[in-house]
C-alpha cells in the first residue's frame, strides 16, 4: 500500500540527465569553468531512460514525482523542453533561482523543508559528485540511490545500461554505462566494484587531510611557531603550507653548515651578510601568523632545497635584508 504522503525526489544533472558531453565546458585544457556554456548545452543532455523507468513505475503507484534540482532556472524553458521532448511525467519540478550561488544542500533542504515537511521521502536520486547533498539524505534518513557517472566511452547513444555496482565499502551505486564499448564494461564493473563509492572515497580524503594538518600543528607546537589565525578550514591548509616552508628552511640550515667554513674563507663579508638575511628571512617568516598570508603565497613553498633557498632569497630581496 502506497501512503498518500509518500514522494520520489530526483535530481537532474548527473542523475535525470547524463552531462558527460558538456563536462568539457567545465573541465578543459585551459583551467576554465564556462559555466554559461555548461547551462545552455543541456537541452542536448541523453535521458537516464532505466532510471525514468523506475520513475514511472513510482508513479503509476501513485507517488508523485519530485524534480530538485540545483541547475539554474535560468534554463527552466529548456529543462521543460527536454522534459517533454524525453516524456518524462513529473508532479512538480523546482530548480535554483537564478543568481543563487549557495551550496546546492541549502537549496534543496529547504525546498523540502517549506513544501514537503509533512511528506514521506520513499527514495531520492541523486548524483555521486553531489556529495554533501547525498549526505543530508542520510542524514535525515531519506533513502537515497547515488546514480555514479557514466562508464562507457559516451559516444554513441544507441547502447545503453544502468548497472548497480556494490563498492567494497558495501554501497550500492547505480552507473550509466553507455556507447559502444561494451567489450570494457566487465572490466570497469569489476574495478568499480572493487574499491569505495566516491562519498566513502571523499570521507577518506577528508580523514587524510585531518590528519596531515593536526600533524603539521603538532610540529608547528615543537618548534615554537605561533599558532594561525584565520577560519578553521584556512588554517589548517596554511598549517601543512607552513610545515613544508620550514621543512624546506632546515635544509637550507643544513646546507649553510656545510658550505660555510669555505664560504666564510672565500668572502667574509658577503658570507655575513648572508647569514644575517637568512636569519632575519626566518624570523620574518616565523612571524606570519595570517593563514591566508600563508596560502596566497604558497605557490613555490615546496620541502626542498631549492624551494627553501628561492623562498628565503625572496623574502631577504623583498624587505632589503641583504
Ligand atoms: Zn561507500
Amino acid at each position: 500500500m502506497t501512503s498518500h504522503n509518500e514522494i520520489v525526489i530526483c535530481g537532474l544533472d548527473g542523475v535525470l540527465a547524463l552531462i558527460e558531453h558538456r563536462l568539457h565546458h567545465l573541465y578543459n585544457e585551459e583551467g576554465i569553468k564556462h559555466w554559461d556554456r555548461f547551462l545552455a548545452a543541456c537541452g542536448d543532455d541523453m535521458p537516464n531512460l532505466p532510471l525514468i523507468e523506475r520513475l514511472n513505475q513510482a508513479r503509476a503507484e501513485g507517488v508523485p514525482i519530485i524534480l530538485l534540482t540545483g541547475r539554474s532556472s535560468e534554463v527552466k524553458k529548456q529543462t521543460i523542453e527536454w522534459l517533454r521532448h524525453w516524456q518524462i511525467g513529473y508532479d512538480a519540478l523546482w530548480m535554483r533561482p537564478a543568481n543563487d550561488f549557495k551550496p546546492a544542500v541549502e537549496f534543496k533542504s529547504n525546498v523540502i523543508a517549506q513544501n514537503y515537511a509533512n511528506a514521506t521521502i520513499r527514495r531520492a536520486y541523486e548524483s555521486d559528485s553531489h556529495i554533501d547533498v547525498a549526505r543530508w539524505f542520510a542524514d535525515q534518513n531519506v533513502p537515497c540511490t547515488l546514480i555514479g557517472h557514466n562508464q562507457g566511452n559516451s559516444a554513441t547513444r544507441d547502447v545503453f545500461e544502468l548497472k548497480i555496482i556494490r563498492h567494497a565499502c558495501n554501497h550500492t551505486v547505480l552507473y550509466p554505462f553507455y556507447g559502444d564499448d561494451d567489450f570494457n564494461w566487465p572490466e570497469r564493473i569489476k574495478h568499480l566494484s572493487e574499491g569505495p563509492c566516491r562519498l566513502c572515497q571523499v570521507e577518506e580524503q577528508r580523514k587524510e587531510q585531518r590528519r596531515k594538518s593536526e600533524r603539521a600543528r603538532y610540529h608547528a607546537k615543537q618548534r615554537g611557531l605561533p599558532p594561525l589565525e584565520g577560519s578553521d578550514k584556512q588554517t589548517a591548509w596554511a598549517e601543512t603550507i607552513r610545515l613544508n616552508a620550514f621543512g624546506a628552511v632546515d635544509k637550507v640550515l643544513k646546507w649553510m653548515e656545510q658550505i660555510a667554513p669555505r664560504a666564510e674563507a672565500e668572502d667574509p663579508d658577503h658570507w655575513h651578510t648572508m647569514q644575517q638575511g637568512i636569519k632575519r628571512s626566518i624570523e620574518y617568516l616565523e612571524n606570519q601568523i595570517d593563514a591566508k598570508w600563508w596560502i596566497d603565497h604558497r605557490q613555490g613553498m615546496a620541502n626542498n632545497l631549492d624551494s627553501g633557498r628561492a623562498l628565503l632569497a625572496s623574502i631577504a630581496q623583498e624587505m632589503g635584508y641583504y
